[in-house]
């Protein structure tokens, strides 16, 4: 009795291990990482002091007269007493970039005062057509 339970179970069992592990573990892991890391980064829960001070420069005069950049920022950010410059460029063709890229938190602040209208309420179309 005891001789042949044990042959058959041990030898069935091992077979179905080996397949499963060889089986299933793929490269299933590594993809789900990546995606969720880049969203989380946009939204930072900083309690640090952010301050942004954004002035207009003339972009033909920095960039040159035939350039397809049509307004030129320039963003002090200071985080902590800690300066730092941006350079936000309004593009025809690329819209709004800084030259730390598209993502910069500089970018923003400078829409802000390139183009006031949009981030207004709806209001502006009684009077503000004129361009
Ligand atoms: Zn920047």
């Amino acid at each position: 009795m005891s001789r042949v339970n044990k042959s058959g179970r041990t030898a069935a069992a091992g077979k179905k291990r080996q397949a499963r592990r060889t089986g299933a573990r793929g490269g299933s892991v590594t993809k789900t990482k990546s995606s969720g890391r880049a969203k989380a980064k946009l939204v930072p829960a900083k309690e640090r002091e952010v301050q942004f001070r954004v002035r207009e420069l003339n972009a033909q005069q920095k960039c040159g007269a035939g350039t397809s950049v049509e307004r030129l920022f320039r963003v002090d950010e200071t985080v902590d007493g800690a300066a730092k410059a941006h350079l936000v460029f309004l593009d025809r063709r690329h819209g709004w970039y800084c030259e730390h890229g598209v993502e910069c938190p500089a970018v923003r602040q400078a829409r802000r005062i390139g183009e006031p209208n949009r981030h207004h309420n709806g209001r502006t179309h009684n009077g503000g057509m004129r361009a």
